[in-house]
């Protein structure tokens, strides 16, 4: 009984926005196709560097959105992959709704994402960034990276993980190269750890979707944990250069995330299978 209502509520919602729903009353959300919003942004964030992947792209979520595209006037190959010339022409999109820097950056939002499925695709598995000014640890993230960060910290015996660096903090440390310009992305303190505890800690944070990292003197830095979680909508640098979601592409592919490109350090027993927090959820 609750579920016919909801059904009927979302169907007589669309047909108050949807000229094309309007003009065929039979059709329903329930009979458009879904596109799962939060593997299209692994996609958005892998695809562009590491080219189309096998294994983590749902092709027909992606053709959707690019049929979509080309539909409204820009062209988008409906091949499945999200590579340089989908982001280019959501880009595009984004900026006709009026969006401009992080919020065109080709990265579907919920925003952007459901205005361009109307009457053509029902939009799942949202990914919701909430607040861009949360915090976490004395330090601004957006409310899905807090609620990440609370559910790593958690898989360990409460170690009340503490930020060196936030999120939307263009113009931060300079040895970030941009990452840290947009949202999903933060350095977390591994002071007081042990080695093995370090790993503990990188762990966890890939376990819950972040592509992560630990830093070392070695690589230049003082020791800490960079991480970017993937699928989050907000993963900008505001020179352009897309260096944060770049870096979803090196994890995925086992790389370092660096201008290198080198391995990645991380021993195996640490790794987990590549993943994002929806996922990770079951949401
Ligand atoms: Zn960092």
């Amino acid at each position: 009984m609750f579920k016919r209502t909801t059904i009927g509520a979302v169907a007589a919602s669309v047909g108050l926005v949807g000229a094309v729903a309007a003009a065929t009353p039979s059709a329903s959300a329930a009979t458009l196709p879904t596109v799962d919003m939060a593997r299209v942004l692994a996609a958005a964030q892998v695809e562009p560097a590491c080219g189309q992947t096998a294994g983590l792209a749902d092709n027909a979520s992606t053709i959707l959105v690019q049929k979509a595209l080309t539909a409204k006037g820009y062209s988008a190959t409906a091949d499945g992959w999200y590579g340089t010339g989908t982001t280019a022409s959501y880009v595009k999109w984004q900026k006709h709704l009026g969006y401009s820097g992080i919020d065109a950056n080709g990265l579907p939002g919920v925003s952007s994402l459901t205005s361009l499925g109307s009457g053509r695709f029902t939009v799942a598995h949202k990914v919701n960034d909430g607040s861009r000014t949360d915090s976490y640890g004395g330090k601004r993230v957006n409310t899905r990276t807090k609620n990440m960060l609370q559910a790593a910290d958690n898989l360990l015996p409460r170690w009340n993980f503490s930020l060196v660096q936030g999120s939307y903090n263009p113009g931060g440390v300079s040895a970030s190269a941009g990452t840290h310009d947009g949202g999903g992305v933060v350095d977390v303190s591994v002071a007081g750890l042990s080695t093995t505890q370090r790993w503990e800690e990188v762990k966890a944070l890939r376990t819950v979707g972040f592509a992560a990292w630990l830093r070392t003197p070695a690589e230049g830095f003082a020791y800490h944990i960079h991480a970017v979680a993937i699928s989050d909508p907000d993963l900008w640098s505001k020179d352009g250069s897309h260096t944060a979601r770049d870096q979803v592409c090196d994890y995925w592919r086992g790389r370092n995330g660096l201008a290198s490109h080198s391995a990645d350090n991380t021993p195996s027993a640490y790794r987990v299978p590549f993943t994002w927090w929806e996922r990770y959820k079951g949401l």
